[in-house]
């Protein structure tokens, strides 16, 4: 006879192993950077870049952040204190990577424009990550835009690959954006009940996501696949990223890196059906899988109130 309590040890042991290896999440910033909003003094991104990197070291949270090299200057010139941001980032051990100099939509200025702003883009970056003994070789497209077609996708990758990037895909998408711009106006109105309002909303919108997008994994693949989760570098997940963490913790997540995620075979479904519009990878492949109408039924919307604070 099995001893019952080491048996129940055993089993749970078993599940919390393979609880854990089938929840596990990348947090990836956008916008670096930081997206200011009202708050443009370099004072403020500087304490809210030591807040988020803080956080991000405190929850043991590996994450990577996407570069637009046209915010580290001012009025035409390189601003150091700028840099000194990005600097921040590698020093504690943070991943960069690119997201075009301009934050340039594909499919508005086409592939051209486009690789050039790219190159423009790494000019500063890409230095200071071989200063650091890393690679420049992540790449992140603005609004999610990958090309309208699969040649214009095709053609992107190839210009990638030989530039030695990877482009990093999205699965949680999200629009915590409109979250921070809501934010910022409760810090400027200095009005902290609506600051706590928006940081709740915020968390349990998050957490609706987390769980739609999961859900649509094991539809997908009968697994919850490596998530990647986009974030923007804003004052909201400076101040949230606490609470953002202990919910994904509740969910059973463990945090890795972007290398780790990308292990995933999952990241090797094909797409083939393309159209204008900047979308989750996950609903790429639904959409490539033949899916529609019912299939992406039940993604959370982004509160009323959130919308009404912005007009
Ligand atoms: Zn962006």
């Amino acid at each position: 006879m099995f001893h019952k309590p080491l048996l129940v040890l055993f089993f749970s042991f078993i599940i919390s192993i393979s609880w854990s290896q089938n929840h596990e999440v990348c947090f990836t910033f956008d916008d670096l950077t930081f997206v200011p909003y009202s708050h443009q003094d370099i004072g403020f991104q500087q304490m809210m870049t030591a807040k988020l990197l803080e956080t991000l070291k405190e929850n043991d949270i590996p994450a990577i952040g996407f570069v637009n090299e046209t915010k580290l200057y001012q009025e035409g010139s390189l601003d150091e204190q700028r840099v000194g941001l990005l600097k921040e980032w590698l020093a504690q051990g943070f991943e960069l990577g690119n997201h075009t100099f301009s934050h340039a939509n594909y499919h508005q200025v086409g592939f051209e424009k486009y690789t050039q702003d790219i190159l423009q883009g790494e000019r500063v970056a890409k230095p200071l990550l071989e200063e650091f003994g890393r690679h420049y070789k992540y790449f992140r497209h603005p609004y999610l835009r990958i090309g309208r077609s699969k040649a214009a996708h095709d053609s992107l990758n190839l210009f990638l690959a030989s530039h030695g990037y990877q482009e990093a895909p999205v699965t949680i998408d999200n629009e915590d954006y409109l979250f921070a711009a809501a934010y910022d106006k409760a810090l400027a109105s200095e009005d902290e009940g609506l600051q706590s309002k928006v940081g709740s909303a915020y968390i349990r919108y998050m957490e609706k996501k987390l769980l739609y997008y999961q859900q649509m994994s094991n539809k997908l693949f009968d697994r919850n696949i490596k998530q990647i989760l986009l974030l923007h570098a804003n004052a909201l997940n400076a101040d949230f990223l606490d609470a953002l963490a202990e919910m994904y913790r509740q969910n059973g997540y463990t945090f890795i890196s972007l290398e780790e995620a990308l292990e995933d075979p999952a990241f090797n479904t094909p797409i083939s059906k393309y159209g204008d519009w900047g979308i989750s990878w996950l609903d790429r492949w639904a959409l490539s899988l033949g899916k529609g109408g019912e299939f992406f039924e039940g993604d959370p919307r982004t509160p009323r109130f959130i919308r009404d604070l912005l007009k």
